[in-house]
């Protein structure tokens, strides 16, 4: 547990079988609110490790007064629906986050269309429509992956005792939570301690693809100036004093990006091209 200034964060901590160390969401206790960001996977594990937190600290499932996304990917959305069919509490996320959640059909459109135009451009070839048609059955017929009740748009429900930070580049719709007074920011997955966070080839709300290599960049430049002492991480430990680790992503990303150049430079002139001479398979 994490106490000050009158704010207490309880971390739900579900190991992870994979090199994600972990999936975390966080209870966070202020005043009268009980809020929940991020909400795990779709998993017993999860549901289990939520129950065993709020009893930990006296609560319960229905002490819940909220939940706050800081993106749209299943490992952070996983338990809405379920904690949502005890009772009826709001929801909130990014506008971007909401498209996706809801499965709305032109977004879901577009996305396919994006990435056929995409693949069809970098030269990926059979694989490139094998991942296209993979793309468009799961999206369209995941229904447990949907959130079935309203969401609103955060932007309009600010989180009390926290600013609203945008952080794109692992997903364009990513946002940190940052309290000034505690220096504590929940960050998704921007930023995990084991391993360095991916960032995502995916279109904005116009069908227009985003430089998310550049704006990982960016989102962690954006924490590093902030002096942060604690980041609640969406995977692995809980990071103390991050600047150094901030440091590294950053360092990281640019030698990822000098590499690329390189690979253009010595001839490799499709994505397709590129990816096979770096990753073989
Ligand atoms: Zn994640």
């Amino acid at each position: 547990m994490f106490k000050k200034n009158n704010m207490e964060v309880y971390p739900v901590i579900v190991p992870a079988s994979n090199k994600l160390k972990s999936f975390n969401f966080f209870l966070v206790k202020h005043k009268n609110s009980l809020t929940l960001i991020d909400a795990g996977l779709n998993t017993d594990d999860c549901w289990n490790a939520l129950q065993k937190t709020l009893k930990k600290y006296d609560y319960t499932l229905t002490d819940l007064t909220g939940i706050y996304l800081t993106h749209h990917h299943t490992d952070h959305i996983g338990l809405v629906n379920r904690i949502l069919s005890t009772h009826s509490i709001p929801v909130y996320a990014h506008p971007y986050a909401i498209l996706v959640l809801k499965r709305d059909t032109e977004y879901i459109k577009m996305r396919v269309e994006f990435f056929r135009k995409l693949y069809q451009e970098m030269g990926c070839g059979e694989n490139g429509e094998k991942h296209v048609t993979d793309l468009r059955n799961p999206i369209i017929l995941d229904e447990d992956k949907k959130i079935h009740c309203e969401i609103q748009d955060m932007n309009d429900h600010p989180f009390w005792g926290f600013d609203l930070l945008e952080i794109p580049g692992h997903s364009p719709d990513q946002v940190a939570f940052y309290n000034k007074e505690c220096k504590w920011l929940f960050s998704g997955d921007l930023v995990i301690e084991n391993i360095p966070s991916n960032a995502f080839v995916e279109p904005d709300f116009n069908g227009v693809r985003t430089k998310s290599l550049v704006q990982q960049k960016l989102s962690l430049e954006k924490c590093l100036s902030l002096n942060v002492e604690l980041i609640f991480s969406g995977h692995g430990n809980i990071i103390e004093n991050p600047a150094d680790l901030l440091k590294e992503r950053i360092k990281e990303i640019d030698e990822k990006a000098n590499k690329y150049q390189n690979t253009i430079k010595s001839g490799k002139s499709t994505a397709s091209g590129i990816a096979q001479f770096l990753y073989k398979e």
